[in-house]
């Protein structure tokens, strides 16, 4: 297939995405347009397991920080399935960076080309997630935390003295889970159950996070033409705008390229707001 709009180091290659939950329905149609077919593990009839990486549900801890584990995630795809291309995507949940009362969701995906050695990253943030968890003491309870949520659009888990429950999609198996949780203790927890298929806003936020991959991807390197020509580096130390002194603030944008090593330099503004200054506003 020729497309107008293929990026020609993609243009009809395959690449493998490291997901057992859904996310191809929003990552695959954007890939498509840079002309890069998405398959599953499953569909080369491959066992692959992604919460032995980690589950929000936490009876597996992720091992290293959100990076490492969307790195681990596509590598080992790279590696069972002999593709040459990868993507692997990987949330996390909490406190807003700059507004910590805020939930919010964080969501990487990686592409990792083994052929042309990039690793590119798209990104997204939203306070857009029903990220939640309750207490309940009664079914009313219950029902009142699910319907705040957006059950059953949203799904829930139910974490008890002795089990955890996931996927709860209908309010008849909601019921009957909390009455048997309540019979044997006076409380159970209700947490919002966060995998892709089953959270409808945390969807829309792995969208956004494609929809800035491939933003990237079609960034081309001035020298050399190499997609995926990004900010490499920040370099902090904007003037205070009444002292002049370098504040911890964004003075430049470094972009570079994976393949040839060019590096441009973009300054973001020239003066800092004095309430961001250490001298200034103490
Ligand atoms: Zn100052
Ligand atoms: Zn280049």
């Amino acid at each position: 297939m020729s497309d107008a709009n293929a990026v020609p180091q993609f243009a009809n290659r395959t690449a493998v995405l490291a997901t057992m939950h859904g996310k191809e329905q929003v990552i695959a149609p954007l890939l498509a347009e840079l002309g890069i077919t998405v398959i599953l593990p499953a569909q080369l009839n491959l066992a692959f397991n992604t919460d032995q990486f980690g589950t929000f549900s936490r009876e597996v801890k992720r091992a290293g920080s959100q990076r490492e584990a969307a790195q681990t995630k596509a590598k080992q795809a790279m590696q069972l399935t002999g593709l040459d291309l990868a993507i692997a995507s990987e949330g996390a949940f909490g406190p807003h960076p700059a507004l910590p009362y805020l939930p919010c969701n964080r969501e990487l995906l990686l592409l990792l080309d083994g052929k042309a050695e990039l690793e590119i990253w798209g990104e997204a943030l939203s306070t857009a997630t029903n990220f939640a968890q309750a207490e309940v003491h009664s079914l009313a309870e219950a029902l009142q935390f699910a319907q705040k949520i957006g059950f059953p659009q949203h799904c829930l888990m139910l974490r008890s003295k002795d089990q955890l429950l996931k996927g709860i999609t209908s309010e008849a198996e909601l019921t009957s889970a909390v009455e048997r949780g309540l019979t044997a203790s006076a409380a159970v927890t209700l947490e919002t159950d966060m995998r892709a298929h089953y959270n409808p806003q945390r969807m829309q936020v792995i969208q956004q996070a494609t929809e800035n991959l491939v933003q990237k991807l079609r960034q081309p390197c001035p020298n050399c033409g190499w997609p995926g020509f990004d900010i490499a580096e920040r370099q902090p130390g904007l003037p205070c705008a009444w002292c002049h002194q370098p504040t911890e603030l964004t003075l430049a944008n470094i972009y570079g390229c994976q393949h040839c090593g060019h590096r441009q330099v973009e300054t973001v503004a020239s003066q800092a707001d004095p309430a961001h200054c250490a001298y200034c506003n103490p």
